[in-house]
């Protein structure tokens, strides 16, 4: 049994004056595997606090400086691979390979953040003015529990790089591997207040980061509700706000597509990280003409995935992250039912003969129009819809009928074709043949999948203000 008491504050592991207990499951198992304390008001109040005494000097750090910390950073969170990967296993119920990958993940997000800073020159010209891009201050960064680790990692990365000093304000249900993080953090050693981190509940913690006049960037990732709820509050003082939220995307396989590659590609993309992934591609368009081949394809296909035991290597489609999760995504297979979509795989309950653990069958429906409940809302589970198309006009069409805008997919045999598809997807990332991530390359959303971009240059810049200075050239 995990207990965990602590927050993090000035550079110290201290006990929160929140007094309420959360607990934490195994969601394979559903059993209780730790209690977590969570933070209130307060301890936002005084990590703020520290974030903001601390910024003065750590803003004036030079670049230098700065890469070597996030190097140190980088060092200490990947020593603590091992750890953060059986944490994430027995928290999250990520399978076993891609829980590796998000243990390495956390770590190398840190790297990049450096290597961005290596090639970044903070001052410019811009006519007769000198143009310096100032860090703003102190940054809220809120996360979700779908990638806990990487996304603390990679926000506070850029923050530091920037310039600025943080408070992570992670998902309630992820506090084992916060707090992983959160030592190997602490032995980098850098200055009290630069990072402070607070578990606590989003109704409080994270609304308090929200609105504190003390706190003058938000980054938040999570779901479009929440991101709307926290545009609203940062209004009142202005805040600068980053949101990366949800995700409906459409995964447009042509009519000249190879299927040997493009089904098992397109599967991949809609079941990843068990489904619970915001750039999901969870809408597969289809031509008409190719629509029988590629619903046989499909179903022999998903008859080879393993959904299960996320420590059984074979396994590719975890546990959903909690009951609540699992009745929703329960929830969405109904609607599609009852609103007349054809199960091809999967459908409702647990897969055959696993009894508890709060695991989905991997599912696809077909027969799907665009405006189904299935197609317009975001299921977070591995549920995905095959809506055919006539020609590659209305493909794009689909495509783009919908309030998201994360991530897309162009499947074909001519990348020339799919790059033209793909300059008329609005999407803030569109994947042609591919899975590969880059980390050099803006994230986020176009409509309501955001505001703003991460990684890179522009995540960096996302904690930057430019600053004019006049009559010194
Ligand atoms: P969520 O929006 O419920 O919670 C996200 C975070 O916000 C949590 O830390 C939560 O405690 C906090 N929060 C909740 N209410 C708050 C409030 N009123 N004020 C401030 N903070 C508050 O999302 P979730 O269920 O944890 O995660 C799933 C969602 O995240 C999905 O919708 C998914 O699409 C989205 N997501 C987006 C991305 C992306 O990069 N675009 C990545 C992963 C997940």
């Amino acid at each position: 049994m995990h207990i965990i008491d602590t927050v993090y504050i000035d550079g110290a592991f201290v006990t929160p004056h929140g007094d309420e207990w959360f607990d934490l499951f195994n969601p394979a198992t559903e059993a209780v595997i730790g209690r977590v304390r969570l933070a209130g008001a307060d301890d936002a109040n005084a990590a703020v606090a520290a974030a903001a005494r601390a910024f003065p000097a750590f803003s004036r750090l030079g670049k230098r400086a700065r890469i070597d910390m996030l190097m140190r950073l980088h060092d200490a969170v990947a020593a603590r691979e091992d750890a953060l990967f059986e944490a994430i296993v027995e928290e999250y119920g990520a399978p076993v390979s891609r829980g590796r990958w998000m243990a390495q993940h956390a770590a190398s997000v840190l790297r990049d953040a450096a290597n961005v800073l290596e090639g970044y020159a903070f001052t410019r010209r811009a006519g007769t003015a000198e143009v310096t891009m100032q860090p703003l201050g102190v940054a809220g960064l809120i996360t979700p529990w779908n990638s806990n680790a990487g996304f603390i990692c990679g926000k506070l990365a850029a923050a530091i790089a920037a310039g600025c000093t943080a408070v992570v304000k992670p998902s309630e249900m992820s506090a084992l591997q916060t707090r992983i993080v959160t030592e190997a953090l602490h032995e980098a050693g850098l200055p009290p207040g630069v990072f402070n981190i607070v578990t606590g509940r989003g109704e409080t913690v994270g609304a308090r980061i929200a609105a504190h006049p003390g706190v003058a960037k938000l980054s938040f990732t999570g779901s479009t509700a929440v991101g709307k709820t926290i545009l609203r509050t940062a209004a009142e003082t202005l805040k600068r706000v980053t949101l990366e939220l949800g995700g409906k995307s459409p995964v447009v396989v042509l009519d000249d597509a190879n299927f040997d590659t493009a089904v098992p590609l397109a599967l991949q993309a809609g079941f990843m990280n068990s489904g619970q992934a915001c750039i999901a591609g969870t809408r597969l368009l289809v031509p008409h003409a190719r629509l029988a081949e590629f619903e046989a394809r499909v179903v022999e296909a998903v008859a080879q995935i393993h959904a299960g035991d996320p420590r059984d290597a074979r396994t590719s489609v975890g546990p959903m992250v909690s009951r609540k999760q699992w009745e929703r995504v329960q929830g969405y297979i109904r609607a599609g039912i009852d609103e007349g979509a054809r199960v091809l795989a999967g459908g409702l309950h647990r897969p055959e003969g696993v009894e508890k653990g709060w695991f989905v069958r991997p599912t696809v429906f077909s027969d799907v129009t665009n405006d189904m409940t299935i197609a317009r809302e975001e299921i977070f589970g591995p549920v995905l819809s095959i809506i055919a198309y006539r020609d590659t006009d209305h493909a794009v069409e689909i495509a783009n009928d919908t309030h998201y805008g994360l991530q897309a997919y162009v499947l074909s045999a001519s990348t020339d074709r799919a790059r033209e598809v793909a300059a008329r997807i609005e999407a803030g990332r569109v994947l042609v043949n591919t899975l590969a991530h880059e980390p050099a390359a803006p994230f986020g959303g176009f409509k309501q999948s955001g505001i703003g971009r991460e990684y890179g240059r522009f995540g960096l810049e996302a904690f930057l203000e430019p600053k004019s200075t006049l009559g010194v050239l």
